[in-house]
């Protein structure tokens, strides 16, 4: 079956995540004909040859298709889990006494290891301690640098490794640990588009990756810590997109306050032009039923009205029964939002003031043009994607055409709001410009005879930083037999 040029009908874009469930060649193809745009390899599970295989099948597949396709590498981060229990799991009961310490043997139900000197030395009395994705509650009643004294405030069954979350400190652990470097690695080797940072606490984690990534993929920050909401500006500023990671978030912090986060960091990266993905339980029920809940449909649309880049599936696509209904559905309701008259307005709730830089103010006049005339696509001609994101930023009506020499730039496009990239020689005069943007709207059928494009580029062609050019010109017909 052959893929229409253009083949999705919608802005927001879908990233999923691979697992067991959907990591074969036959079914990252028919995730991504269901409506996936960018795939997302979790290192907290499988192993590299698993990874590196997915990474095969992806590229093959933009061959077979002619897109590009966005792959994100999401890293462990510093994941705190206790030890081993000698029986496999205890029962801990509210209002026991229950230790975390250091040594070496198997746990029982007053003490378990925890392997994480660094918590055992930050902690002090009267801060909580959740295990278990936040099932359990510990309060630290004493403590001496090797072992902590906890009293249960919320009991439960606790088994072997489970998870731990300290949200009232800033854990003094660097932001990749020695698997996170070893995955790194492995991850720019693959030539990934996007590296995810997990557990950001502090701006200097994000400025540490960033040298360690050294310009080889762009980098995503997730919010899911308490630490990096106080510090959302910076982190914002020197992350090239973030992600609203509501499962750890909804732990560390209570529930109840992952909406107003969520509305807030979208509206904060929307602001700055960073592309924002919502991520965790959007579908969750159909990691075992072929249809969602009313409420997960909900869910998913109101992260698309607040204008979120990108939305994500994770345990549905990765080891879920139903991965590409999942798929469809993300895709559905998408296309159902953004049909509603009402969108535009919402989507536009937050205020995108320029910047004073002339890429800005063409990217203003942009959205204001295509508001005004009608208007089939805006094409941005651009190298770094700088010019794509300030556009994208706009929210316009009309779909973004991104051309470019650069496939990495076109694949990191895989997750911004309303942009279809293409990979294409650079242009060196005006009329070659405008030749090219009729010929590539024609062709990825985002233009008919008679549609009028906006163009956007910079002068001298083909010089980053250089967006100066804005015109508008009309298709006269003439275009489709050289198309
Ligand atoms: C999250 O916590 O919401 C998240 C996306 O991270 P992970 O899936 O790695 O736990």
């Amino acid at each position: 079956m052959a893929l229409p040029m253009f083949s999705r009908d919608r802005k927001v874009k879908v990233l999923a995540t691979l697992g067991p469930a959907s990591g074969s060649p036959e079914m990252i193809e028919k995730m991504y004909r269901a409506g996936v745009d960018a795939f997302r390899m979790n290192m907290s599970h499988g192993k590299h040859e698993a990874h590196a295989a997915n990474v095969v099948s992806i590229r093959a597949l933009e061959k077979k298709v002619g897109r590009p396709i966005a792959i994100l590498a999401d890293l462990q981060g510093p994941k705190l889990r206790i030890g081993a229990f000698a029986k496999g799991s205890i029962e801990l009961k509210a209002g026991a006494k229950f230790v975390l310490d250091n040594e070496r043997k198997k746990g029982d139900v007053k003490r378990v290891t925890l392997p994480h000197k660094e918590i055992l030395e930050t902690l002090e009395a009267g801060q909580i301690l959740l295990l278990d994705d936040g099932k359990i509650r510990l309060k630290v009643v004493k403590t001496d640098g090797k072992k902590i004294e906890t009293e249960v405030l919320t009991g439960g069954p606790l088994s072997d490794r489970k998870g731990v979350n300290v949200p009232d400190v800033v854990i003094p652990v660097t932001a990749l640990t020695s698997k996170d470097l070893k995955d790194l690695t492995f991850a720019l080797e693959q030539q990934v588009d996007w590296i995810a940072l997990s557990f950001v606490q502090r701006p200097e984690d994000v400025a540490e990756a960033r040298r360690l990534i050294g310009g080889k993929a762009a980098l995503l920050s997730k919010i899911e810590k308490p630490s990096a909401i106080d510090r959302l500006d910076e982190i914002l500023e020197l992350s090239d997109a973030v992600m609203v990671a509501r499962g750890d978030l909804g732990v560390e912090l209570r529930p109840e306050h992952v909406p107003p986060l969520q509305k807030e960091i979208v509206s904060k990266a929307r602001k700055l032009g960073r592309p924002v993905v919502v991520a965790t339980q959007m579908l969750e029920s159909m990691i075992t039923s072929p249809t969602p809940t009313r409420a997960e449909v909900s869910d998913v649309a109101t992260a698309i009205y607040d204008g979120a880049d990108a939305i994500m599936l994770s345990a549905e696509s990765a080891v879920g029964k139903w991965p590409i209904e999942s798929a469809k559905m993300m895709d559905r309701i998408a296309e159902r939002v953004e049909a509603d008259p009402s969108y535009a307005k919402r989507v536009h709730f937050t205020e995108t003031l320029p910047d004073e830089t002339t890429a800005d103010a063409l990217a203003a006049a942009s959205y204001n043009i295509a508001r005004t005339v009608e208007t089939s696509a805006i094409v941005c001609f651009t190298t770094s994607g700088s010019t794509a994101r300030r556009m994208a930023r706009e929210r316009p009506s009309v779909p973004l055409l991104v051309l470019t020499p650069n496939r990495k730039t076109a694949r990191r496009v895989g997750l911004l709001w309303g942009a279809h990239a293409v990979v294409t020689r650079d242009v060196s005069n005006f009329e070659e410009m405008i030749e090219k943007a009729k010929r590539m709207a024609l062709r990825h059928k985002l233009a008919e005879a008679g549609s009028r494009l906006i163009v956007c580029a910079g002068v001298p062609f083909g010089t980053p930083g250089s967006t100066n050019l804005l015109h508008v010109v009309r298709l006269t017909g003439n275009e489709l037999k050289r198309s």
